[in-house]
C-alpha cells in the first residue's frame, strides 16, 4: 500500500497528513509555529522553526502509523503565502528571520510607490494592489538590511515559504517555487508566469538569486536521502490558498470557496483567461499543469483576502488572555443572546480586499457598562463573519452571478456559532467538509495525480464528504441589520496611522 503525503505549513502552524488510496487520513501531525512580534505591525517566523516542525511533523507521522517513507510515493508542498526570506547557500542559515505577511513594515515603502504613480503598472503587470501584503517590499527591505550589515550578496537564495522547505528537503539542490506562489510576490509577470525584469529593477532585486517558476503540478526534485532514509519525490507546490481551492474542486468559473484560517480568503476560480477585478479584488494564478500533451495550462482566479480573523483569535488567547483556547469562543458566544452593541474590527494588521488600508488598526466599539466578556468574543466571531460578507458582496459585483452557496475549510469554521451566523449574514447556505484541512488535501491531491498515483481529479474531489450545510436561520434579519453598524466601526477604524 502506498501514500501521498500532504504539507500545509501555515501562519499558525505546520501540518503533515498522509492520506491513502481513496483519498482518506492516514495519519497526521501538527506543531504550532511561534510568532514573533518585534515591534508594533511587525511580524516575523524562524524559518529554521519551521524546517525542524516540518521535519519533526513528518517523523511523527510515520512514527505513529508505523508507516514508513519508502511507502510514500510523493509529497505534495502547500504553504502560506508571500511570507518570504534570504538564506546563504554555503551555510544553508537564513540571514534574518523570514517577514510574514501579516506584516506592515514596509507600508511607507507602500505609499512611496503609490505617490510615484507605481501602483497602477504593478497592478496591471502582476494582478495586485500594491501593498506590504506581498514579497516584494518585503525582499527589498531584506536586501537593504543584508548591504547594511556588509554581507556579501554574492551567495544568497531567496524565496518564498515553499522554496525554503524545497530547498532544506532536497539538500540544497533545488531552488525552485511554483507559479501560484510566484504570483503572490509582486515580482511575477501575471500574464507570462515570468519573474518582471522590470518589477526586479524597481525593487533592486538581482535576478539570480529568485528560485525558478515551475507548475504547481510535476516533479521539484526529491528528498535527500539522508532525510527519511529513502529519497521521495516532491510532485506538487501550491500557496496554500490555491491548494484548498484545488481540493474543493474548484476549477471552472464560478466556483467559489473561502478558507477560514489566519486569515479569511475568499478565492473564485476564473478559468484560463486572466480576469480582472473591478471593485478591489486580486488577479492570482490557481495553478500551472502540464497536460498529457506536453501543453501548460495556467487556471487564474479572483480573490479577496482579509488578513486578520483566525489572528484575532489567537490575539484573545494569547494577547489578551480572554480564552484558553480558540474553541472557547464557540461556548462563550452562546452564552449571550446577542453582542450587547459591540462590533469589533479585524484590522490587527490593517484591512485587505476590499478596503486596502495600511493604516487601519483594529478596534471594539460600542462599549457601555454592562459588556461583558461574552459580548467581546461574540463581537470578533461575526466581524470575521462580516468581513468575509464584504468580500462576498465585493465578488459579487464583479461576476454576472451572485454567489448561491460558500464552500468552506480550515481551522476556524469548525466553530458552529461562526459558520451559522456566516450563513444568517450572508442569507446562503454555508456547506461546511467533513475534512477540514483542505490544504493539506489540495497539496496531496496535486502530486498524486502528477505522478499518476491518482487519475480522475473530479472522482477525487467528489470523495470529499460534505459534515454539514448551515442554511440561513432566524437570526439572519438581526444579522444583515446589524452589518451596517460594523461598516460604520469599520469607518471608524480606518487610516488609524497614517
Ligand atoms: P493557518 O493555515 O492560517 O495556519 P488554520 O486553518 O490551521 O490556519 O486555522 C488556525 C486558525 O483557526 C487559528 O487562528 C485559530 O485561532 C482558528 N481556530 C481554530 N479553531 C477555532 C474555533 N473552534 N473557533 C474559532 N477559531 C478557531
Amino acid at each position: 500500500m502506498q501514500y501521498i503525503l500532504g504539507l500545509d505549513l501555515g501562519t499558525t502552524g505546520n501540518r503533515a497528513i498522509l492520506f491513502d488510496a481513496e483519498g482518506a487520513i492516514a495519519g497526521q501531525a501538527y506543531k504550532e509555529l511561534t510568532q514573533y512580534y518585534p515591534q508594533p505591525g511587525y511580524l516575523e517566523h524562524d524559518p529554521e522553526e519551521i524546517w525542524q516542525d516540518t521535519y519533526t511533523c513528518i517523523q511523527q507521522v510515520f512514527k505513529q502509523t508505523g508507516i514508513s517513507a519508502s511507502a510514500i510515493a510523493a509529497i505534495g508542498l502547500s504553504v502560506q503565502r508571500e511570507t518570504c526570506l534570504l538564506w546563504d547557500k554555503t551555510t544553508g542559515k537564513p540571514l534574518h528571520k523570514a517577514i510574514v505577511w501579516q506584516d506592515r513594515r514596509t507600508a511607507s515603502m507602500c505609499r512611496q510607490l503609490q505617490a510615484k504613480g507605481q501602483a497602477k503598472i504593478i497592478q496591471a503587470r502582476t494582478g495586485l494592489i500594491v501593498d506590504a501584503y506581498f514579497s516584494a517590499t518585503k525582499f527589498a527591505w531584506l536586501l537593504d538590511w543584508v548591504r547594511n550589515q556588509n554581507i556579501n550578496l554574492d551567495n544568497i537564495l531567496a524565496g518564498t515559504i515553499d522554496t525554503w522547505i524545497l530547498w532544506k528537503l532536497t539538500g540544497g539542490k533545488v531552488h525552485a517555487t511554483d507559479r501560484s506562489n510566484a504570483s503572490r510576490t509582486m515580482l511575477m509577470n501575471l500574464a507570462e508566469g515570468k519573474w518582471d525584469s522590470q518589477l526586479l529593477d524597481l525593487f533592486q532585486i538581482p535576478d539570480r538569486i529568485m528560485p525558478q517558476i515551475q507548475p504547481s503540478l510535476g516533479i521539484f526534485g526529491e528528498t535527500d536521502p539522508q532525510l527519511f532514509g529513502t529519497p521521495i519525490p516532491i510532485a506538487a507546490v501550491f500557496g496554500d490558498q490555491q491548494a484548498a481551492l484545488f481540493a474543493h474542486g474548484c476549477d471552472r468559473p464560478g466556483m467559489v470557496k473561502c478558507t477560514y484560517g489566519t486569515g479569511c480568503f475568499l478565492i473564485a476560480h476564473t478559468g484560463e483567461e486572466l480576469t480582472r477585478s473591478h471593485h478591489q479584488l486580486l488577479s492570482t494564478v490557481a495553478w500551472t499543469q502540464v497536460l498529457a500533451n506536453g501543453k501548460t495550462v495556467t487556471s487564474y482566479a479572483l480573490e479577496a483576502a482579509m488578513f486578520t480573523t483566525g489572528a484575532c483569535i489567537q490575539w484573545l488567547r494569547d494577547g489578551l488572555k480572554l480564552i484558553d483556547s480558540a474553541a472557547e469562543t464557540e461556548y462563550l458566544a452562546r452564552q449571550v443572546t446577542d453582542n450587547n452593541g459591540v462590533y469589533f474590527v479585524p484590522a490587527l494588521s490593517g484591512l485587505g480586499a476590499p478596503r486596502w488600508d495600511m493604516g487601519a488598526r483594529g478596534a471594539f466599539m460600542g462599549i457601555t457598562g454592562g459588556v461583558q466578556r461574552e459580548h467581546m468574543v461574540r463581537a470578533v466571531l461575526e466581524a470575521i463573519a462580516y468581513q468575509v460578507k464584504e468580500a462576498i458582496e465585493a465578488m459579487n459585483r464583479d461576476s454576472s452571478k451572485a454567489i448561491e452557496v460558500l464552500k468552506v475549510d480550515g481551522g476556524a469554521c469548525q466553530n458552529d456559532f461562526l459558520m451559522q451566523f456566516q450563513a444568517d449574514a450572508l442569507g446562503i447556505p454555508i456547506e461546511r467538509p467533513v475534512v477540514l484541512e483542505a490544504t493539506a488535501q489540495g497539496a496531496a491531491f496535486g502530486a498524486g495525480l502528477a505522478i499518476g498515483y491518482w487519475t480522475d481529479y473530479q472522482k477525487l474531489c467528489r470523495s470529499r464528504k460534505i459534515d454539514r450545510i448551515f442554511e440561513p436561520g432566524t437570526g439572519a434579519i438581526q444579522a444583515q441589520e446589524n452589518f451596517d453598524t460594523w461598516l460604520k466601526a469599520v469607518h471608524r477604524a480606518q487610516h488609524w496611522v497614517d
